[in-house]
């Protein structure tokens, strides 16, 4: 769950019209519930013209996608290769889990040494992924039987709503919120801490890859600004401002953040699909076409923008 996430409902983003963007999403390959090829469909079918999938500590989807082309990429759909880095944050008070969240926006899927980062933290997501299964059993609540039934093959990063999707289909959690809160979340009986990367070596290994670093569903950014201060020391180049779930008042006070420290606003559904198809997380999220031509100049790709229409006026 995002830090610091309001309750939008009491003072909601009223989307103007359907957002061409989306730069932040996940598929089958690490923890979300729609095969790449699905997802890019899904979101070209809403109107989506620039999408970043942006799966955790994997670049499967977008090398998938890329490499088909035309067979699994829809025509007026361009595509984002990104990733999204749980950083173990050490040291820094009063954060969700103890992370931050990083997003790498336009890396080279190619990358050697990025991959090489990439595959050590895959193999420590295998490693915790493996503990909580035993966890799982060792308190009652096993949930290896679901697991088969899954395909955990198309995973490559593995994560905890895998386990509680299991759960769920096991009878052990009446949903995946319900899983994370009694089981698989902070300090639940079956937590086992994460091991991996903190911000400043995620932030350093995306840039080395020619991306942007961007700090993810940050709600508590304003309230913070010398903790960001030292990530945009560190090469932060964004700041995550239109998410989906963020209130009116946080997306105010985020994108008078980003101008003042000059970060690239962006935004994104986060869309995973537990809790709605595409078409509804979509049709909750607002970005302005502006936010996808700024982030493509920023990551030296400017044509990606192409297909976005102007910016309406008045
Ligand atoms: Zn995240
Ligand atoms: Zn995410």
């Amino acid at each position: 769950m995002p830090p610091g996430r309001r309750d939008p409902a009491a003072d909601p983003v009223i989307p103007p019209g359907p957002s061409q963007v989306d730069l932040h999403t996940h598929t089958t390959r690490s923890d979300g519930v729609l095969a790449p090829a699905v997802l890019a469909a899904e979101a070209a079918a809403a109107g989506v013209r620039l999408l970043a999938i942006a799966d955790h500590d994997s670049l499967a989807a977008p090398r998938e996608l890329l490499a088909a082309g035309a067979a699994l990429l829809p025509e007026d759909l361009a595509l984002l290769p990104a990733v999204e880095i749980n950083s173990v944050a050490r040291g820094i008070p009063d954060l969700a889990d103890g992370e931050l969240h990083i997003l790498g926006l336009g890396v080279d899927p190619d990358d050697e040494p990025f991959e090489a980062v990439l595959a050590i933290q895959r193999e420590r997501r295998r490693a915790r992924f493996t503990a909580m299964i035993e966890r799982l059993a060792s308190t009652g609540t096993p949930v290896e039987a679901e697991l088969e039934r899954l395909d955990l093959d198309a995973i490559e990063a593995y994560g905890r709503p895998t386990l509680a999707r299991a759960l769920v289909a096991a009878g052990h959690a009446s949903s995946v919120p319900d899983a994370f809160a009694r089981l698989v979340g902070r300090d639940a009986p079956a937590y086992v801490p994460r091991e991996g990367i903190g911000p400043t070596e995620a932030i350093a290994a995306i840039r080395a890859a020619g991306g942007l670093a961007v700090l993810a569903h940050f709600a508590a950014a304003p309230a913070r600004p010398g903790l960001v201060r030292a990530l945009v020391e560190a090469g932060l180049g964004g700041l995550e401002v239109y998410y989906r779930s963020f209130d009116r008042a946080t997306v105010e006070a985020l994108a008078e953040l980003a101008a003042e420290l000059r970060l690239a606003a962006t935004g994104g559904t986060d869309f995973h699909g537990d809790h709605e198809t595409y078409a509804q997380a979509h049709a909750a999220l607002w970005i302005p076409p502006g936010v996808g031509r700024s982030v493509c100049r920023a990551i030296g790709q400017p044509a990606l923008a192409d297909g976005l229409t102007a910016e309406r006026r008045g």
